[in-house]
């Protein structure tokens, strides 16, 4: 499992220490910005995990950053937990109106903290994760790894479940055989594109029943793409 990945937008460099010490020993990884400009452009660059941001920055305040980032469909579900003073508490309250997650007082203990970011991820990312995904009449369940096609269980290998896992989060895509290797099997291992190939003919048995539709693609000199279509 990757690490989940913190970006820290805060301006007093003590506290950024702290904080930094504090996650790392929890198994986290940090990223830290220092003003709100800088935050907006690492999270557009690579976006992490979630975001702490204190309120009161350099350049753009807090909830600016807030704001741009609920407004940007690519980043708008970016977990946020905005860092705030006791004088700036009322503030905070507007603050989740306009789209921070949750907020923490300061001064807070770092295990304070953590028990949010970690209730934060919980709520968010992984509950997205465990979202079942449904597509014409397949439907896979990630959390009990059960994949159905019109009411019956169907039997997948391993590769195959995360193959259609992958294939189901982006529907009506098309993938080139590079990019279903990178995005299932990783870019560090070296496979041969045309194990793709093999992989889509064992899961087009297992998904499409005698008088079933196929609802996978191939798309000539492209790819595939989970997508009924006649190519
Ligand atoms: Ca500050």
């Amino acid at each position: 499992m990757a690490k989940p990945r913190i970006l820290i937008v805060e301006d007093e460099a003590p506290l950024v220490t702290l904080l930094r010490y504090n996650l790392e020993k929890q198994g986290f990884q940090v990223d830290e910005a220092s003003n709100g400009t800088d935050a907006l452009a690492k999270i557009s660059h690579d976006p992490p995990d979630l975001v702490l941001l204190d309120w009161m920055l350099p350049t753009l305040s807090g909830i600016e950053v807030c704001r741009h980032i609920r407004r940007r469909p690519s980043i708008r579900n970016l977990p946020v937990i905005m860092l705030t003073a006791r004088a700036e508490d009322q503030d905070a309250v507007r603050g989740l109106e306009t789209g921070a997650d949750d907020y923490i007082t300061k001064p807070f203990s770092p295990e304070a903290l953590i028990a949010r970011i970690r209730a934060l991820l919980r709520r968010s990312g992984i509950a997205k994760a465990k979202t079942k995904l449904v597509f014409h009449d397949l439907e896979l369940d990630p959390a009990t790894h059960r994949v159905m096609r019109n009411g019956r269980l169907l039997n997948l290998g391993p590769t195959e479940f995360r193959l259609l896992e992958f294939f189901l989060r982006h529907p009506e895509r098309v993938f080139s055989r590079e990019d279903v290797l990178a995005a299932v099997w990783g870019r560090d291992i070296h496979v041969e594109p045309r194990t793709v190939d093999v992989h889509i003919r064992r899961l087009r048995k297992a998904v499409n029943g005698p008088n079933e539709m196929d609802l996978i693609r191939t798309v000539r000199a492209a790819g595939y793409a989970l997508d009924p279509k006649v190519a």
